[in-house]
């Protein structure tokens, strides 16, 4: 099997490859390119990410300190919502301890999608907020036994390094070479890729883990794209990474700006900033100067790296004797730190269908199905985000509010909303909303302040204002002491041996 590209999408499948019951079966080849390097952005993960490392039996304490990495308890969103109150909320990765305070947070939603004049934001609701901001690490002492979730941030180029290092010790051959034609068999397989050094590579099956070229998947066997620009409007994004050595927040912060989004990512050494944006909107100049302006850095001399973004997905992951993993096969803006979910998810499943020994039709479409869930159900997560923004400033941010085409399913779940009903059944029944935890789709909603009537509230009931937001606070004050300076544990990562061992999650 062949691997081609040498990015992260491209070690993590040929790790998970190696990894498999079906591993001492395959000769796995990954093919890099000298001239074209990776990408060499994407600092920050979903939860999700924690069992790669494990499935893998790699410890953090090995890859975090290899990669500059910090651990993420959510992301804070600031400016995307104007209405009063709702200025700024953060998205949490919902846990066992939450248990103890989301069916508060649910009923005080109701209540106000009600109209009832109950706390319904949902900050504080949340034991990750209070660690994100205070910068305390997501990880509690041993004698607490409530774990909660959390992701990471990392620098991506050390990451490649890092996954690079451990597949070659995997037994995964890594071979140098720029393909730069592709030969087919009569019947449109791929046979083999010829590269800059006249030799060729050869192989029953290829990964295309080739970046936005798409080598595979697209130029060669000419897999439809379907674009998503007509409702995620961002192509392009400036990054720009500044030093820091204080305190670490263990959180992502995106602020909305003029024409689209900023990130921070807190990493040990550093933090990551970038401008994540629309061209039809703004050119690079112009973004570059006001992600400058926006850090107070206008006149200081930090480089910037200038990208574009295609924004979509195939039509297929899985096409003939090629499947396409990471941006070969897609990608949706960056808000949510969705894309190595997606790559993990797509190496699983190539992964179960050759333990299964099933590359028939029928289990190619069902992996394209699967994956292309994946991406509907996140792009309409994400989509969400813009459409119930409330700012006013710019063209951008009016028509990201006005726009009208979104996908049934979504328009379907903020119907449900501003209708006052409940969303659950719809969410767990697979109705809309496929794909995001519900948690996350109520903090979404109900942290841009999006109830109907918002202006008319009246006087909570006592049965709805039963909850004694006063008791939530202590205990998630009171919680919050388990939990280590963020810096200080990052010194000293306890071996997973050392943990709690408990990671329900029930939302
Ligand atoms: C602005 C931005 C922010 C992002 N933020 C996040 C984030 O926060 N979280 C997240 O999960 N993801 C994020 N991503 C996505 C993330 O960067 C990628 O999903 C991830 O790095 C995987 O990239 P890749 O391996 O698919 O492609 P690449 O890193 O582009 O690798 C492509 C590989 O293909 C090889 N190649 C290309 N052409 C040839 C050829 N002709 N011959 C041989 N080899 C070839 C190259 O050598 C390279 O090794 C972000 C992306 C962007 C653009």
């Amino acid at each position: 099997m062949v691997v081609a590209g040498g990015g992260t999408a491209g070690w993590m499948t040929a790790l998970l490859l190696a990894h498999s019951a079906y591993g001492p079966r395959l000769q796995i080849t990954l093919l890099e390119s000298p001239q074209v390097g990776a990408i060499g952005v994407g600092e920050g993960s979903t939860p999700w990410l924690r069992g790669f490392f494990d499935e893998l039996d790699i410890e953090e304490a090995e890859w975090m300190p290899a990669c500059n990495a910090t651990y993420k308890s959510g992301i804070t969103f600031e400016g995307w919502s104007t209405r009063p109150g709702f200025e700024s909320y953060f998205h949490s990765f919902a846990s066992m301890l939450d248990n103890l305070t989301m069916p508060q947070f649910v009923d005080n939603v109701h209540a106000r999608l009600n109209r009832a004049d109950v706390h319904a934001h949902p900050d504080r609701f949340f034991i990750s907020t209070k660690l994100a901001r205070d910068c305390l690490a997501p990880k509690p002492q041993r004698s607490f036994p409530f774990d909660v979730w959390y992701g990471y941030h990392f620098d991506s180029v050390l990451l490649g390094r890092f996954l690079h290092d451990k597949g070659v010790q995997r037994g995964v051959r890594h071979r140098v070479g720029h393909v730069t034609a592709v030969q087919q068999h009569d019947n449109g397989d791929i046979a083999l890729l010829r590269l800059d050094d006249d030799t060729t590579l050869a192989a029953d099956f290829f990964v295309d883990c080739t970046g936005f070229a798409s080598l595979l998947i697209g130029k060669t066997l000419q897999t439809p794209f379907v674009s998503y620009a007509e409702n995620l409007f961002n192509d392009a994004a400036v990054a720009l990474p500044v030093p820091h050595d204080g305190p670490i927040m263990s959180q992502t912060v995106s602020t909305a700006l003029r024409n689209g989004w900023s990130w921070k990512i807190p990493l040990t050494h550093r933090h990551g900033h970038g401008y994540v944006y629309s061209s039809a909107f703004c050119s690079a100049e112009d973004a570059e100067t006001e992600l400058r302006a926006h850090l107070g850095l206008l006149d200081a001399d930090v480089p910037v790296r200038h990208l574009k973004m295609r924004v979509g997905r195939m039509q297929k992951h899985w096409h003939r004797n090629c499947v396409a993993n990471g941006l070969a096969q897609g990608f949706i803006e960056p808000l949510e730190a969705t894309a190595l979910l997606f790559v993990q998810r797509t190496a699983t499943l190539l992964v179960r269908a050759l333990e299964k020994g099933d590359l028939g039709e029928r289990a190619q479409t069902d992996f394209n199905t699967t994956v292309n869930d994946l991406f509907e159900g996140t792009r309409d997560y994400i989509v969400a985000h813009y459409k119930t923004n409330t700012r006013t400033d710019t063209d951008y941010w009016r028509e990201n509010a006005a726009n009208t085409r979104l996908s049934p399913s979504l328009e379907r779940l903020l119907r449900t909303w501003l209708a006052s009903e409940p969303i659950i059944p719809g969410l767990n029944g697979g109705a809309f909303g496929k794909g995001y935890p519900i948690m996350s789709w109520y903090s979404l909603l109900a942290g841009m302040g999006l109830f109907p009537n918002a202006g008319q509230m009246r006087p909570a009931t006592k049965e709805e204002a039963r909850h004694d937001l006063a008791q939530i606070d202590n205990l998630i004050e009171r919680s919050a002491t388990n939990f280590p300076d963020h810096r200080e544990l990052l010194q000293n990562i306890p071996l997973r041996s050392r943990e709690n061992s408990l990671q329900a999650y029930f939302w």
